[in-house]
């Protein structure tokens, strides 16, 4: 099995609703998420994938609808008061943990027709959330 895997840094906030923990309040991290595809045969270029190709399809997504947004689970309070200042948000039907973030980005790359094996997010250097086939 040959495997590939594109490194892309983005910052985002968010908070935690109904948590326990300091991360009940906004704040931001400096992620770096990692985007494995693999395949058992190359392609005519002996790749699985062209990195410009992942970067491309996911890392322009992640830049367009991300990187510096507040990342919010809809029903947030903070929506509305963020969308009527003019400020950014992106909006996910359960809290936005590293863990959600990681299968929102799985899938957005899955739906790119990348042949993605594996998304983690890494949330700070020592913490980090996958979702994997
Ligand atoms: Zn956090």
């Amino acid at each position: 099995m040959h495997s590939v895997t594109k490194r892309i840094d983005f910052c985002y906030g968010h908070r935690l609703l109904e948590y326990d923990g300091i991360c009940r309040h906004p704040h931001g991290h400096n992620a770096t998420v990692e985007v494995e595809l693999r395949s058992e045969t190359l392609d005519g270029r002996n790749m699985v994938a062209d990195f410009t190709d992942i970067k491309r399809l996911v890392k322009t997504w992640v830049d367009r609808e991300l990187d510096h947004k507040m990342i919010l689970r809809h029903d947030d309070p903070l929506v509305a008061v963020l969308r009527s200042m003019g400020e950014p948000v992106y909006t996910l039907d359960s809290n936005p943990t590293a863990e959600r973030i990681a299968q929102l980005i799985f899938e957005v790359a899955r739906e790119q027709g990348l042949p993605v094996a594996r998304v983690t997010v890494w949330e700070t250097p020592t913490s980090s959330a996958t979702y994997a086939l």
